[in-house]
């Protein structure tokens, strides 16, 4: 019954995403002579931070992490979550903290109401922590979209990310970001430098989402020397590496080309 209900699930959030990006209106330039990418991290499991941050760190770069109050500091089979301390080194080190809801559920089994006061809830808990003040930058629960909140999404927000893997090229809408997710099978992984070189050929905003980053990684993240490579890639092609927040800066003309 459960199955049946998962796939039934699946199927509805296909169908709910696959309408609200047919009605995207990418309306915002996106000008760029230099390639820009982005490293994300989703739930943010312990090993985003203790090898995710600080690969990114090595190459001189920062991440954005999204988090969702009702995962942090759980321990689930295969990882865990991090905890309020966790999230206040990441900041700390200079990495961008985004909002990933409270109840981390699919954004349309809410009503625009329900989704804008766990947003608020999460929001009240990651300043209570004293992680942010205010999280600029959100990501959808499992990437799934919700057409009837985008307004108060946009109100809210500078941005929110999906998935429906592409580069954002030539325009966008702000609140619906197309990412690439690095997951299972590492090989997979491993050849997601072709993104890279795509971006690096016709500059663009290149974001990545991710999990865990661990020796051992859920089907859901990759091993430690798979970001390293995506990462020293991304240099080696002469990408900026940059958080959510700066690459906004950066594509609104807030902040100067380097
Ligand atoms: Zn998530």
């Amino acid at each position: 019954m459960s199955g049946f209900t998962d796939r039934l699930d699946t199927l509805a959030s296909r169908v709910i995403n696959k309408y609200s990006w047919s009605t995207v209106r990418k309306s915002q330039a996106i000008a760029t002579d230099v390639p820009i990418v982005s490293f994300t991290f989703d739930d943010v499991p312990d090993t985003a931070l203790t090898n995710g941050a600080a690969i990114l760190e090595r190459y001189g770069a920062l991440g954005t992490f999204y988090l969702s109050g009702s995962l942090m500091g759980t321990k689930e089979t295969y990882r865990n979550i991090i905890d309020a301390e966790g999230a206040r080194e990441l900041a700390r080190r200079g990495h961008e903290i985004g909002c990933h809801t409270y109840a981390h559920r699919k954004a349309w089994k809410l009503s625009p109401g329900g989704l804008r006061r766990d947003i608020e809830k999460n929001g009240a808990m990651l300043a209570r922590e004293q992680i942010v003040d205010r999280a600029e930058n959100f990501a959808f629960p499992y990437n799934a979209m919700s057409p009837l909140a985008r307004a108060m999404l946009r109100r809210r927000f500078r941005s929110c990310r999906a998935a429906n893997e592409g580069i954002n090229r030539n325009a966008m809408d702000p609140i619906a970001l197309q990412a690439v997710e690095i997951r299972q099978p590492e090989d997979h992984a491993r050849s997601l430098t072709r993104w890279i070189d795509d971006v690096a050929q016709t500059p663009g905003w290149l974001i990545f989402f991710t999990h865990d980053i661990a020796d051992f990684p859920t089907p859901y993240g990759c091993k430690p020397e798979t970001l390293e490579r995506l990462v020293s890639h991304a240099v080696a092609k002469g990408c900026q590496i940059l958080p959510v927040c700066a690459a906004l800066d950066r594509l609104e003309g807030k902040a100067e080309a380097a």
